[in-house]
Parts: C-alpha cells; structure tokens; sequence
C-alpha cells in the first residue's frame, strides 16, 4: 500500500511542513477537514486534559461528559427540532447510521415495507459498503458495485450543465428537485424511507450549493410522502460554508443530518448524526434504542476534541472570517482565471458557499468541452500543487464519473487575507503549468494523426 509521498513532520496555522523541511498550504484543510488548521494549543490540552482523566469507556456502559457537552452545543445550534446527537468515528459511520436509523424509525412505527433510497448522482456519501451504496461516485463505486445495494440515483443539481436553453433558475430548480417525486412515485411512496443529498455538494461534483428554491421543493415532498429527509453535512457543515449547519442557508430543516469533518477538525477522528424529536420519539416508545453501534462511539477524547474546536470556532467569531474569506477567495479566483491568457480558455466555472469553493476546469471554456480523461488533469494538478508548496484537492469525473476536472479550495477557517491570496496564486500556477502540458501533448496527438501514413 506504500505509494511515494512526503513524510509529514509538523504543522502550524494553515501550513504543514515535511520532514524534508519544505513547507505547504494546506488551501484545502486535507481534505476539507482542518478548520482550526494546524497545531492549536487549546484543542491540544484538552485532548491531554481527557487523556489524563479517562480516555475510554464504552458508551453502552458509561455516558461521558465530553460527549454529553457535545451534544449539547450541537443541538443547541442546530436547527428546530434537531434534538439529539449520536458519535461516530468518521463521516462513512455517521452517512452508515443515519441511513440505519431512518429504515429503523420506519420499523418502530409500523411502516416496515418502506425500504428503498433516493440519493443523487455525483454525490458521495463515504466508502463503507452502505455509504457507497448511497453514494452515486462512479469511480468510487465500480469495483464494488456487486457488492452495493440497489439505491435509485436522481439528477444532481447541477446548473451549469443541466439548466436547458432559457430555462429559469426557478423552473430548473423545480424540475431538478421534480425528479425526486418521479423517483418516488416510480419506487411506490409507501416503499421509500429517505432521500439522502449533500447539502453542498462536496468533492465530487465540486463544491455546488443548490439555489433558493430546490431544497423548498425537495423539503415538500419528502412532507408529501411521509420520507425522511437526511441532509450529509460531512463536508459542508460545521460551520464550512459559513454557517454552523449548510441548511440554514437554504432554509430547510431536515429530519437527519450528519456531520464529521469539520466537527473534531482533523484533531480526533470523529463524526456525528443528529436526528429530530419525531425519530427519536419513535424509538423512545419503540425499541428503546438505536440498534447500531461501534466499539468507539462517543469517544470521550474525541468528543472533548471536537468540543474545544467547536469552542475555538465560537469564541474566535471564524464563521465571519469563513464567510469574508470564502467571498474573496472565490472573487479572486474568478478574476484571476479570467485576467490570465493561459487560464481564461480553461475556466468552466468558480462556484461554492463559504469556504468550500471550487474551480471547474474545461478544454474551451466556450463550448464547455471537458479535457480527455485519459489526460489526467485532475491528479496532474494535484502532483504539480503539492510540488509547488500547495495542498489543493483536485478530482476527475466531475460531470459524470469519468470527464470533467475541478479543483476543490478548502482553507481553514482562519485563513487570512495573504492566504488566500497565496492560495489563489499557487492554484493558478499549478494549473496553467498543467494546461500548458497538456495542450503540448494534445497538439503533437493532432500533428500525429494529421501526417500522412
Ligand atoms: N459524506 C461526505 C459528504 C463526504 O464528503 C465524505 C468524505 O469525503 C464522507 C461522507 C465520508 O467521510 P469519511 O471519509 O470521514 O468516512
């Protein structure tokens, strides 16, 4: 499993240094995970401080303060009715519980035949057989997918490709939201448990918010159908797009939410679901209990991690710093994409929410062509960067799991105006030096086929 990389020795603010001594930007928190960025103190201490009082108990003997604190804080800002939390190791346990829960409230109120998913292409939801079931990342599903459940795939919402020829975004959203309710009628409503979507689509499709009217729509029929909403936040929330939950700019509430990333913020491994007073009411006077459950849920180190990178989040005021930044970074972005000669051909499109922001990167920015996968823009982009001194977070497949290159832009939430600013230079650099490579190879391909045999 060894493949060539650097050995990482440290890590301070947004930078990491390896044991060569070169240093990096980390633009994109690893993989939209360092929010606090690298080395804080006062997270540090009081994973010591927990390590020194207990660092284990099982959670099926013990509660623990950490976990119980965190709880607290996380429902306290989350949105109505949200009332309770469960812990997990990673964003994929939390995506695998979340879906467990929503077949098992079905179960408890006596609605067992609905056993059927809705989740959207280029979504991912985690590797875990369930999660990647869910997931709708092609790469990422095929050699697996004798494995995977069947999970019916609705339209990402995607404007820049999917919007037709003088469509409004309005009547967009309702149709790409209307795919839905087809899915649903076609599955039989009383057979459908959930509709599962990223709330900001991460890195898959890169970086992709959904406008005003979608999530309305989606909310609607859910209501309509009796299905549960569960909006995955792995990525986008805690605070990445500048607000603590991503729904609250969309002004959906759902039934299930989970969250990982940004939650313990690279500190501890932990992830998170939340789940509303109907849920868990339902199990209250069912079962009892959620019937799911891991060695290390509810770490109480992790937990009391995430529960000071939540504390620094607050007492720092960063979602106004993500919420500055993430408008500049992308601003810059554009500009920049559009005043370099070398770039300008290639930009798709600069899109994302706080600082969750990515460039989709095409062949001729006036047709909208994608490059040839077989160019392998995206993980030549990522190589460059890094050799560069920037961590950026590149992918491939983004129109439909084999073409289309974006680089996803992730910073800490500290990040500063001089960051940002390096970032946005470091990318563009990276990028052209890859375009301008590719370009070579694509015109010697041409001169190739052109001469005569
Ligand atoms: N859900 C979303 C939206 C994600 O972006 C990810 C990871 O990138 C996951 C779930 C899986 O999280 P993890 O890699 O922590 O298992």
């Amino acid at each position: 499993f060894s493949i060539d990389l650097p050995t990482l020795a440290g890590g301070k603010g947004c930078f990491q240094f390896d044991t060569g001594g070169k240093r990096y930007l980390d633009a994109s928190g690893g993989a939209a995970v360092s929010c606090l960025g690298h080395g804080h103190t006062m997270v540090a201490d009081a994973i010591k401080a927990q390590v020194d009082k207990v660092a284990y108990g099982h959670s099926g003997f013990f509660n623990s303060e950490p976990a119980e604190a965190l709880a607290e804080r996380l429902v306290a800002q989350a949105p109505d009715g949200l009332s309770r939390a469960l812990f997990v190791g990673s964003g994929s346990e939390a995506v695998e519980a979340a879906i467990k829960l929503a077949r098992q409230y079905f179960i408890e109120i006596g609605e067992p035949e609905r056993h059927h998913i809705i989740a959207r292409r280029q979504s991912y939801h985690g590797n875990t057989l369930g999660a990647l079931s869910v997931s709708g990342n092609e790469p990422r599903r095929l050699p697996y997918s004798s494995y995977l459940f069947d999970v019916e795939h609705i339209a990402p919402y995607y404007p820049l490709r999917q919007q037709l020829p003088g469509e409004s975004l309005t009547a967009y959203d309702q149709r790409a939201a209307g795919e839905l309710e087809e899915a649903v009628l076609r599955l039989g409503p009383g057979n459908v448990t959930a509709f599962i979507a990223e709330t900001v689509c991460g890195a898959t499709l890169g970086a992709q918010p959904a406008s005003a009217g979608y999530f309305r729509r989606i909310r609607k029929i859910c209501d309509t159908y009796g299905i549960l909403l569960i909006l995955d936040e792995v990525m986008c929330g805690m605070g990445r797009t500048g607000t603590m939950y991503a729904c609250e700019a969309d002004d959906v509430v759902p039934d299930i939410v989970t969250c990982a990333k940004g939650l313990g913020g690279g500190f501890q491994p932990i992830g998170a679901v939340l789940a509303n007073d109907k849920i868990v009411h339902a199990l209250a006077m069912g079962s009892g209990q959620l019937r799911h459950g891991h060695t290390y849920m509810a770490h109480p180190v992790a937990c009391a991690a995430a529960l000071a990178v939540q504390e620094a989040i607050k007492a720092g005021d960063l979602l106004s710093n993500v919420r500055l930044q993430g408008q500049r970074l992308k601003e810059a972005l554009a500009t920049a994409f559009a005043a370099r000669p070398a770039l300008r051909p290639h930009l798709g499109e600069v899109r994302g929410r706080g600082l969750l922001v990515a460039v989709e990167l095409v062949a001729e920015a006036s047709t909208l062509s994608p490059f040839d996968p077989a160019l392998g823009v995206a993980e030549k982009i990522r190589r460059t960067a890094q050799n560069m001194g920037l961590i950026c977070y590149p992918s491939a497949g983004t129109i439909d799991g084999r073409r289309g290159d974006h680089v996803l832009l992730a910073p800490p939430y500290i990040a500063t105006a001089a960051e940002i600013e390096l970032a946005v230079e470091l990318t563009c650099r990276a990028v052209e030096t890859v375009v301008s490579q590719v370009s070579s190879t694509t015109a010697r391909q041409k001169r190739a086929k052109a001469r005569p045999t």
